[in-house]
């Protein structure tokens, strides 16, 4: 497929301002040749603006983008060698899917006799090839999103900007083209950034993540880091579901943290901190961590089962706690056992306190 060494893109102390509002904050990330990278974050946290200044469509205020070890600041978009899909797949809608195909190559500068070849190749790539004749207005939007990508491939691109790609595909067919994008990107060998607001696309495609926030990055780890040990309440509260309890810590001689929370409960054997005893903390927790328990184990807490929601592989409760805290808990199901009943009083605790996590308040 595509035999040129994959490219290491590197971004350095980049921001940007547009007027007195700063979009992109001091953004230092060094991408491996072949990863790829999810910049994850809410809506303005400066996504779509750091993958616009890699391809050159911005400027940026300061810092430098470079590709292999070598500044590209001054070279135009279509001079960086960059390939972009966007979620609105951009395919011009006068052209047939094999001309949309044919136009990057052809802007390129390719051979006429090697534009033909190749566009059948990419169609084929992308199971695109017997629609080659049809109009994109004719096609599905995943149709559609794979013609975009089979033209932003089909140059051979250093570097793949996907800016929220596949934000308009309803949930099936998102899981498809997710397995193939990653398939394809990996079958390349192509340097990759991924702009999406969605957690799971980028724990599921990404080697790491960039969790951005106010136009810096919290956090940048693998997918698993991100969720066991996210480094800020902000990641903890932005990836996953978790239970947030306000605590103090009590303890933490012996290699491990204990918290008390608002209702009494202590909880112990969490991952020691820099806190002291008496700080205010966060105790964050995930659902999955959550269990049923004897009433007479220690660190057991008390409830009434408020709410059941069947997920197929899994159930979820939400649990009021004595003390008026809430706890989710998600389990999975075994067999086909009877689920609780709405009113059960049950008793619930941490499974491994070492997956809690403590933030400071
Ligand atoms: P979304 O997920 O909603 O697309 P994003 O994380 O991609 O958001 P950006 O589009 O990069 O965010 O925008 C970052 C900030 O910069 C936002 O506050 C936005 O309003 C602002 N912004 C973006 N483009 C411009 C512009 N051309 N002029 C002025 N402000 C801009």
């Amino acid at each position: 497929m595509n035999s040129t060494k994959a490219l290491q893109l590197d971004l350095e102390n980049i921001t940007h301002r547009f007027g007195e509002m700063v979009a992109v904050r001091d953004i230092n990330v060094a991408v491996a040749p072949g990863e790829i990278i999810a910049l994850l974050g809410p809506s303005g946290c400066g996504k779509t603006t750091l993958l616009r200044t890699i391809a050159g469509f911005i400027q940026q205020t300061e810092g430098r983008v470079l590709f292999d070890g070598i500044p590209v600041d001054h070279l135009r978009p279509a001079a960086r060698g960059v390939g972009i899909v966007f979620q609105n797949y951009a395919l011009f809608p006068h052209m047939t899917v094999a001309e949309n195909v044919a136009y990057g190559l052809q802007a390129h500068g390719r051979p006429r006799s090697a534009i033909g070849p190749r566009v059948n190749e990419m169609l084929e790539l992308v199971q695109m090839r017997a629609l080659a004749d049809r109009m994109p207005k004719q096609l599905s939007g995943g149709q559609q999103q794979r013609v975009a990508l089979a033209r932003c491939l089909a140059t051979d691109p250093k570097v793949l900007l996907l800016d929220e790609p596949f934000g308009a595909l309803d949930k099936n067919l998102r899981l498809d083209m997710q397995i193939e994008v990653k398939r394809l990107q990996r079958a390349m060998g192509i340097t990759t950034i991924l702009v999406t607001h969605d957690q799971e696309e980028a724990l599921s495609m990404a080697d790491r993540i960039a969790v951005k926030n106010k136009g810096g990055i919290e956090q940048i780890a693998s997918p698993t880091d991100i969720y066991d040990r996210p480094a800020t309440l902000f990641v903890n509260q932005f990836v996953g579901a978790s239970n947030l309890y306000a605590g103090e810590i009590v303890d933490r001689a012996s290699g491990s943290t204990s918290v008390r929370l608002a209702n009494g409960t202590v909880m112990t054997g969490i991952p020691v901190t820099a806190l002291k005893p008496g700080a205010s903390v966060w105790f964050s927790l995930r659902p999955e961590h959550v269990a049923l328990d004897a009433p007479q184990s220690p660190g057991t807490m008390p409830g009434t089962l408020k709410t059941i929601l069947p997920l197929g592989s899994q159930v979820a409760y939400d649990i009021e706690l004595a003390g008026g805290l809430n706890c989710k808990m998600m389990m999975a199901r075994t067999g086909d056992g009877e689920l609780l009943a709405p009113g059960a009083t049950v008793y619930v605790s941490a499974t491994s306190a070492t997956a809690g996590r403590i933030y400071p308040k």
